[in-house]
């Protein structure tokens, strides 16, 4: 249950409120506001202006409020970005739902931050200990966030524009988060970087070469322990390896 809000107009203000106890960002409220009997103060973000998309020579850059919705139907939004985000969340979710908040949510089921960790995205937050003034802000990648999940304000998710993207998935109906699912990144270097979604408490890291060489074991074997109550290890193993193979094509 929420018992205090906080509007703040500037980050500092913000991260000034984010050090008291039992105090947390706000981003679309749709985790947040859920009733629960432990009481929290919020400090809600919408006012500080992070809500922006801009594409940066080979970059684009998001702010962390941006909404899924928003960033779905961005121009500069990948076409695989576009299906991972769909299948995130409902319409009235991806409306009020934003970038920062699903990821700081994440399980391994969300299909957003499995093809943000298959895009090598980057993070950029500051610590609720440091003040925005004194520019502290710290970048790590999806990968190291999901690992450690640092505590901070989230301000800012970069993903590359100069590569090609694919994300396939099973599911039992059209619109159900996917049992399975297999995002790609490739560079034009040849680098290939597969993620694996849908089971776990964070999406797996498959592989990150420098060329798709062994692409299908390597999404088989990643998947070698993930039996769950929707599939068992060895139907989800087989799915990876049909996905990563249909990732693959779907990038020629
Ligand atoms: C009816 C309903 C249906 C839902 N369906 C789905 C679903 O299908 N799939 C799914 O995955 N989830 C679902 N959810 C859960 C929720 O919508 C998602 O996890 C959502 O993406 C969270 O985003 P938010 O911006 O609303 O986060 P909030 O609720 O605002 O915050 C979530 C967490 O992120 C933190 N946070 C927010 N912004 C920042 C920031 N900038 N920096 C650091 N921390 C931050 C908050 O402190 C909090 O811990 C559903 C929720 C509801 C109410």
């Amino acid at each position: 249950m929420i018992s205090t809000y906080h509007r703040p107009r500037t980050l500092d203000e913000a991260l000034t409120l984010l050090t008291q106890p039992n105090t947390f960002p706000l981003g679309g409220g749709t985790l947040l506001s859920r009733a629960t009997t432990d009481s929290v103060a919020v400090v809600d973000l919408q006012a500080l202006g992070l809500d922006s998309i801009a594409a940066k020579g080979n970059d684009l850059e998001i702010g962390a409020t941006c909404t899924l919705q928003v960033l779905l139907e961005s121009e500069h939004c990948p076409a695989a970005l576009k299906t991972a985000l769909k299948l995130e969340a409902p319409l009235n979710i991806r409306n009020t739902a934003t970038v920062a908040g699903t990821i700081v949510a994440a399980d391994g089921r969300s299909t957003f931050v499995t093809m943000l960790l298959a895009m090598d995205g980057k993070i950029t937050a500051i610590s609720e200990q440091l003040s925005v003034s004194s520019g502290q802000s710290s970048v790590i990648s999806a990968g190291e966030y999901l690992l450690t999940r640092p505590k901070g304000l989230i301000t800012q998710i970069t993903v590359p524009l100069n590569a090609k993207f694919a994300f396939e998935y099973v599911s039992k109906t059209p619109a159900d988060k996917p049992i399975v699912c297999a995002a790609l990144t490739q560079w034009n270097s040849g680098r290939a970087r597969l993620t694996l979604g849908g089971y776990g408490k964070t999406p797996m890291l498959a592989m990150d070469g420098t060329e798709a060489e062994g692409i299908q074991e390597a999404a088989r074997n990643a998947y070698h322990e993930a039996g769950d109550e929707w599939a068992s290890a060895e139907y989800r193993m087989e799915m990876a390896s049909v996905l990563a193979r249909r990732a693959l094509e779907a990038l020629k």
